[in-house]
């Protein structure tokens, strides 16, 4: 069996499978596994360059149960608590607790009275739309059309989700606090979409994330992706870095391995891919009759949006730091704008003058040279690279100049670390693009903009029998959590050897 990619999908497969007695070899172009969960270290400072919040961890325990030693025996878990330190366009700040039981008085505080009762109702009606959504949905094939029939079956269950209405309507409708609207539009960019756009039941994300907790990975969050590698290749797979695949061979209409760059084929009775479903359907595999309505979805669909990332290596230390920090701007909407070309940006995207920054700042000794110094993970949302029509983030000298902007915008909401700044690192969407191979640097693949796109996602079985795809780009969708399913649902599908 040939699993083409070593990210957390891919690898989470070949560890389930080769637990289940298949002869796994996994083929990463990179030269390191982990694919965005990466890596970034200089002079003594270090940086996860990608995920920097783990949700949900039981589905990464349940991983590392099926396939031998508990999770908690490979990686250090820490439950976050503040989970964020959010500050608002009118200098209101929140520290929201990273349990339950502490919210609604956390709001209250920061707010004003009622603003944690009406969170609360509306992360119960969050609670509701899980438990009808998680097993039906998450846990199971996309199965298209037939996926949405099943779930609109019973009509107190189509009232809950209201498949009809946004994130923004249910915000519109359900908070009164401009403040509480920000941070539920937020989690719309937790599957790379636009809150205006994605559906209501988005709302599930901040409430998985308040029930189960947010947790940091001591070390980083790259050792969950290391974990998983080394737990793959301890039940016997192979995993091969620097082995690009070109191609997904066929015979006789089937799957039947994978053509590497260098010419060397790979035979495999299945293939499973953990690349982006675009580049899969796009380039790894020829344009036939069966493919193509895949492929025409995959054309229709709005790409996730992607981030600028910058790393920073900055002497001395923050007094009050929070673990995650994310500054909101004036205007959210101009954010959407300008990442998806609409509104104000219609058919033009650009970098975001005023953006959202998310700051990871772990106070992990392991992330620094010494204890008078901090290495801070700085996140915004930017439209992915495309150089024909779109932003050309290869442009010269626009990383560097977007670099200097961040940091002034960061300065006026209250983080000034310009002169406290050692070196930092741009990481853009198209250096995002190469190196893990997703089209344009979009993190997610396709977004969740439209009531229907998350069943319209490409789904785990690929119209070519034998081909099976997992990851951020397939069904159930981005993230760790939803990754780590879409392998628990592909090694279902494949089964024992
Ligand atoms: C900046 C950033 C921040 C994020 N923050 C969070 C967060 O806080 N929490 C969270 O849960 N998620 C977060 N995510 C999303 C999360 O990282 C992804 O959803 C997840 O890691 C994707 O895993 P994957 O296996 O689907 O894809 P990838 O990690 O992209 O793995 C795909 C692998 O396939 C390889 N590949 C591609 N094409 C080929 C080919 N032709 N041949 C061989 N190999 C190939 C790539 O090199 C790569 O290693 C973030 C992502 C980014 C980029």
């Amino acid at each position: 069996m040939a699993v083409v990619g070593a990210g957390l999908g891919g690898l989470a497969t070949a560890a389930r499978l080769a637990t289940l007695g298949h002869d796994v070899t996994v083929l990463e172009q990179a030269a390191a596994v982990g694919g965005k969960l990466g890596w970034f270290s200089r002079d003594g400072h270090s940086f996860d360059t990608g995920p920097s919040l783990l949700t949900w961890p039981q589905v990464h325990r349940d991983l590392f149960a099926a396939t031998g030693a508990p999770l908690e025996d490979v990686v250090d878990l820490v439950r976050l608590d503040p989970a964020v330190h959010y500050r608002f366009a009118d200098g209101r700040r929140l520290s929201m607790p990273g349990t339950p039981e502490g919210v609604p008085g956390a709001l209250d505080d920061a707010l004003g009275a009622g603003a944690g009762r009406e969170w609360t109702d509306l992360m119960r009606r969050a609670a509701s739309m899980w438990r009808i959504s998680e097993e039906p949905f998450l846990r199971t094939p996309l199965d298209g059309a037939a996926t949405l029939a099943r779930l609109s079956r019973r009509p107190a269950d189509v009232a809950t989700i209201a498949p009809w209405r946004t994130l923004r309507g249910l915000g519109e409708r359900c908070l009164r606090r401009p403040e509480l609207r920000v941070l539920l539009d937020r989690y719309a960019t937790y599957s790379g979409s636009d809150p205006r756009r994605a559906p209501a039941v988005l709302a599930t994300v901040p409430y998985v994330e308040q029930a189960f907790g947010s947790w940091y990975v001591r070390g980083g969050l790259h050792r969950l992706g290391r974990a998983v590698a080394e737990r793959a290749a301890d039940r016997g797979a192979v995993v091969r870095t620097g082995s690009a695949v070109r191609r997904v061979l066929l015979e006789g209409g089937r799957a039947a391995g994978v053509e590497l760059a260098d010419g060397e084929v790979v035979a495999a009775d299945v293939v499973v891919s953990g690349a982006d479903a675009a580049a899969v359907y796009g380039d790894l595999l020829p344009p036939d009759r069966r493919t193509a309505r895949v492929r025409a979805g995959l054309r229709r669909a709005t790409p996730s949006l992607s981030g600028f990332v910058l790393l920073l290596a900055l002497r001395g230390r923050t007094p009050g730091l929070a673990h995650h920090t994310v500054l909101f701007p004036d205007d959210y909407d101009a954010e959407f704008d300008a990442v998806f070309g609409t509104g104000r940006h219609r058919g033009a995207p650009c970098p975001v003058p005023d953006p959202t920054v998310y700051i990871s700042a772990p106070d992990d000794p392991v992330l620094r040279p010494d204890d008078d110094s901090e290495s801070w993970f700085v996140l915004v949302n930017a439209p992915p690279h495309r150089p024909d029509g779109g932003v050309d983030w290869d442009e010269p000298g626009l990383a560097d100049r977007y670099s200097a902007q961040l940091l002034d915008v960061m300065a006026r909401r209250g983080l000034d670390v310009r002169h406290r700044l050692k070196w930092s690192v741009a990481r853009s969407p198209a250096d995002l693009a190469r190196d893990t191979g997703s089209v344009g640097g979009s993190i997610y693949g396709t977004s969740s903009n439209g009531v229907r796109a998350a069943f319209l996602r490409p789904g785990n079985v690929s119209p070519v029998p034998g081909l099976f795809l997992v990851g951020g780009s397939a069904h159930p969708g981005g993230g760790l959590p939803l990754v780590a399913l879409s392998a628990e649902i592909v090694a279902g599908l494949v089964g024992p050897a």
